[in-house]
């Protein structure tokens, strides 16, 4: 076990983007809106102001992202077809409708934004015959229209080219982001935690400890170790590090966590566990390890080991309650080794 991941995604980036977006559509059609009260254009200003209004709300919102997302998206869409619809000032109107597709990519991610443009797109084909039939504005140039929805398609599949390069882009980061976590909170000779991860994890908030439910420490020291090293090799050393894993990993609980402390020291955390229980658990793991000789070329070479037992009742305490489990395992070496003291 390497620990809780963090949560790592674009979450905050899109909310930025949403944040910008409200804060852009808003003051761009107060502006227009105002334009709009000078021409004397009363529906459009109605418009324009009921859409500045929602794109506001959008800012307040913009931590409810899919909703705010989904309340500019439509806004936007709604006003632009109506701009469409009526030609806005002087028949400009459509000239807008180039600013959907970026806008809809950038908040609504790639295949929503896919979806919706082209919706947008069928809709806004609508729009035109629309307004001809029913004599509402009449577009002088078709070769216009035909060049407007022509600037919509290529902007559109540049938009969401970029959003696809950008989603895959921050897909990688992720994973390279928790491949480097992982990485750091492991050991790599035994695969156990490590000490960074340890202390992380015991200096968590969110970790529980109390009077009720204390947390128990067993620090562990293999005896002798600099003997192995010396009498089989180094890398018999190594291997003899990974057995004392494996063997501590196979008996412990399935909440506990047992870390690499360093060298051949290893920390043994056990959750809501009163300081009884914790010595009964490392005292079973001493005889364990005691019974479970490691086999090197057909030779038997039994570990031993010595252990330190402390409770933690509060995270304030805890360098302290570190100390005391590191003076209780010093005892257990001074009073002649393979042995627990608490
Ligand atoms: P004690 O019973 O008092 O704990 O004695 P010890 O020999 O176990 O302790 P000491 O501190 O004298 O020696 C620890 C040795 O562990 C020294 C160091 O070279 C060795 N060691 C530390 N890390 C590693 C490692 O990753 N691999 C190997 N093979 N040896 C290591
Ligand atoms: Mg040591
Ligand atoms: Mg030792």
């Amino acid at each position: 076990m390497v620990g809780p991941l963090l949560n790592y995604s674009d979450q905050d980036e899109r909310k930025f983007i949403i944040k910008y977006f409200a804060c852009i559509g808003c003051s761009a059609t107060s502006l227009m809106a105002t334009l709009a009260i000078l021409n004397q254009k009363y529906i459009l200003f109605l418009s324009l102001t009921i859409s500045s209004c929602l794109f506001l709300y959008c800012w307040f919102i913009y931590r409810k992202e899919k909703v705010a997302a989904s309340i500019i998206s439509y806004t936007l869409y709604i006003l632009m077809l109506f701009l469409v619809f009526s030609g806005g000032v002087k028949g400009t109107g459509p000239i807008w409708i180039l600013i959907v597709s970026p806008v809809t990519f950038f908040i609504r991610g790639l295949k929503l934004g896919a979806f919706d443009s082209l919706l947008f797109l069928i809709s806004v084909i609508i729009a035109f015959i629309a307004t001809e039939y029913f004599g509402v504005y009449e577009y002088h140039s078709p070769e216009m229209i035909v060049r407007i929805i022509s600037c919509f398609l290529i902007v559109a599949s540049l938009s969401g080219f970029y959003e696809y390069s950008r989603e895959r882009y921050s897909q990688k980061l992720i994973v390279l982001a928790k491949e480097n976590q992982f990485l750091a909170n492991q050991d790599p000779l035994t695969g156990l935690p490590n000490r960074r991860f340890i202390v992380d994890y015991l200096s968590n908030n969110e970790l529980n400890i109390s009077k009720e439910l204390p947390l128990s420490i067993v620090l562990f020291d293999i005896d002798n170790f600099k003997k192995i090293n010396d009498s089989y090799g180094h890398g018999i050393g190594d291997q003899a590090l990974v057995h004392f894993a494996n063997v501590f990993t196979h008996t412990s609980r399935g909440n506990d966590i047992i870390a690499r402390w360093g060298g051949e020291e290893f920390l043994l955390v056990l959750e809501d566990t009163d300081k009884n229980l914790a010595i009964e658990i490392a005292e079973k793991l001493r005889l364990h390890l005691l019974n479970t000789p490691m086999n090197i070329n057909n030779q038997s070479i039994k570990l031993t080991v010595s252990a330190g037992v402390e409770v933690i009742y509060s995270k304030d305490t805890l360098d302290l309650a570190i100390k005391s489990a590191d003076d209780n395992l010093y005892r257990a070496k001074s009073c002649g080794k393979n042995r627990i003291c608490y």
